[in-house]
């Protein structure tokens, strides 16, 4: 999804978001939990579905689809694509125990068992996928920049050369930190945290002057920012986002597929009730699967 997508969609949306709002009730966009599904025994879902309970990796610092709210439980599209899943195997969101996975220790946590899955805006890619499962993709973001709304000096990436002065943020271990690379006067410019929070706040402060991710969450900060923040130019990259899992898992895989190409309707509601309230975002579809390996 573009952005130009998000703002062509902004005014009908606001609209509309404020009128969702009203009405919302976080119970009519919880999960259905499937009590009666089989499943072959070995497999990770009859597994999971055995102990009752799963541990997912996800964001805890991404306003609309990863965020810890006030109960210490996150909050957002991720987790709720995630319950879909423990759903469809009999688990309840609240036999899920989430665990913190940042960008740089995704396949890391996948690879030691310390999660089930991950879910946590995580681009599938060749280097990844080299080392984990993708189950996928569930949604496509592309990277952008966000500066300080009174900086006129960037309106894309190609405006950072000009700025060697310039400072930009971007999270260590993401397909962000790497792809920006090209744009940059020098290595000097790049700044990198563990978790994109801290690169909000640099920009915040002034410590630095452009923060680069996915548009999807670049747009939950600027939503939070109170007019403080902007997001400039198009996207430059596309980020399909996967479900990581043990490497070779093809069952799992399939399964997690086939249990949102059931669920569209709960994919839908998850969006709306999280990511979908964030200003200039725009209702997905599901795109389609690619095959398991
Ligand atoms: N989707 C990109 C990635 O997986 C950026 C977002 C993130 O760091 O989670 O690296």
């Amino acid at each position: 999804m573009r952005l130009t997508k998000f703002t062509a969609a902004f005014a009908g949306l606001v609209l509309a978001g404020s009128l969702a709002a009203c009405g919302d009730d976080s119970s009519d966009s919880e999960p259905e939990v499937v009590t009666d599904a089989e499943f072959d025994s070995g497999t990770t879902m009859a597994k999971l579905k055995e102990a009752g309970s799963m541990t997912v990796g996800t964001k805890f610092d991404q306003p609309g689809f990863g965020l810890l709210g006030l109960e210490d439980v996150p909050e957002g599209f991720d987790v709720e694509v995630a319950k879909i899943i423990a759903g469809a195997m009999g688990i309840a969101p609240e036999d899920i125990e989430w665990k913190q996975a940042s960008s740089d220790i995704r396949e890391q946590v996948i690879e030691d068992g310390d999660v089930d899955m991950v879910v946590a805006t995580y681009t599938i890619n060749e280097e990844r996928a080299e080392r984990i499962t993708f189950a996928g993709p569930y949604y496509e973001a592309g990277q952008q920049l966000m500066v300080n709304s009174d900086n006129d000096s960037i309106e894309g990436p190609e405006d950072i050369k000009d700025n060697p002065d310039m400072k930009v943020c971007s999270v260590t271990g993401s397909t962000p930190s790497e792809q920006i690379k090209e744009y940059l006067a020098s290595d000097d410019q790049l700044v990198l945290f563990d978790i994109y929070d801290k690169c909000k706040d640099a920009l915040g402060n002034g410590q630095v002057d452009i923060v680069t991710t996915d548009n999807v969450i670049l747009l939950g900060y600027v939503d939070e920012s109170d007019g403080d923040f902007k997001l400039v130019g198009e996207q430059f990259t596309e980020e399909p986002y996967g479900i990581g899992i043990a490497k070779g898992d093809v069952e799992f895989c399939e399964f997690i597929n086939k249990t949102l190409a059931d669920n569209e309707d709960a994919y839908v509601a998850a969006w709306e009730a999280t990511a979908g309230e964030v200003e200039g975002t725009e209702t997905p579809e599901l795109p389609e699967a690619a095959p398991c390996a």
